[in-house]
């Protein structure tokens, strides 16, 4: 299973939204998936129609040892894909771990004791931040995406996510490596987003995915509904470029996670 954190310490860009809908789209390429809310605003769960009630067990519990990866899965709506739900629990957690042992390694540790063979893609929701929890995170995958919102300030705080992954590389996970960036929130009528697009390509170069994600007020609303822009809506322009995302991101992916 290839584990990618979609990660980015800035509020509000798209890691929720990218998360669901590539995982809703891989799972519709036949992958199976699962997908981690490692955020205490539980915003992917919500978003998959997981209500509270089936949030029994969560990414907290999982985090803190008090349940199994077994335990915390959910199945979701979508065919193939699976959700460890998460909880405002989950909020506490950043403080509490600092105390437990080996806290960096706490998400790493519990899928490595599931069996392998279930899933072939793990994708995990990361919070705003670049606490404990979006650590854990980094130290459990093999890649990570990061939504860069396509306006002024896109770059700004992207150094110091940069630093985060390349210290979590040298100090605990030598393989982490950044699968691509991926353009969110595109206003084609707006030329700031062409010219974001344009630095951030400049700066940024191949690891820029040519997929970007266009501003889709179907991708917003589907949350609401409780689920995928993909399920909900799927030829409207935000679904239509997650499928297209996902098929750039499968051809970057090592081959033998694709067939898994
Ligand atoms: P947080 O940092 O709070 O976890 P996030 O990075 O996960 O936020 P999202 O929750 O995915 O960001 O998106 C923020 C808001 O923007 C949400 O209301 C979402 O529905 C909306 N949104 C995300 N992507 C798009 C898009 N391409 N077009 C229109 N609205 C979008
Ligand atoms: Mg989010």
């Amino acid at each position: 299973m290839i584990r990618i954190a979609v990660a980015n310490q800035k509020g509000g860009v798209g890691k929720t939204t990218t998360a669901i809908n590539l995982a809703t789209a891989l799972a519709a390429t036949g992958m199976k998936v699962l997908l981690i809310d490692l955020d205490p605003q539980g915003n992917a769960s919500t978003g998959l129609g997981v209500p509270h009630e089936q949030r029994e067990y969560s990414s907290y519990e999982l985090l803190t040892g008090a349940c199994t990866l077994d335990q915390a899965v959910v199945p979701t709506r979508v065919p193939r894909l699976d959700l460890i739900p998460a909880t405002v629990d989950l909020s506490g957690a950043e403080i509490e771990l600092i105390d437990i042992e080996h806290r960096t390694h706490r998400l790493e540790d519990a899928l490595n004791e599931s069996a392998d063979g279930r899933w072939g893609v793990c994708l995990i929701d990361c919070p705003p931040s670049l606490g404990l929890l979006t650590i854990n995170a980094l130290v459990a995958s093999r890649s990570i995406i990061v939504p860069l919102q396509a306006e002024f300030f896109a770059l700004e705080g992207l150094s110091q996510l940069l630093k985060t992954v390349e210290r979590v590389r040298a100090g605990f996970n030598p393989q982490l490596s950044i699968l691509g960036v991926a353009l969110t929130m595109y206003d084609r009528r707006n030329n700031l987003s062409a010219q974001v697009s344009d630095d951030v390509r400049a700066v940024l170069g191949k690891v820029v995915f040519d997929t970007v994600i266009p501003r889709n007020v179907r991708l917003s609303e589907a949350p609401s509904h409780g689920l995928p822009a993909l399920i909900y809506d799927h030829r409207c322009p935000g679904s239509e470029a997650y499928m297209a995302l996902a098929r750039e991101l499968i051809e970057r992916l090592p081959k033998e996670a694709v067939a898994a």
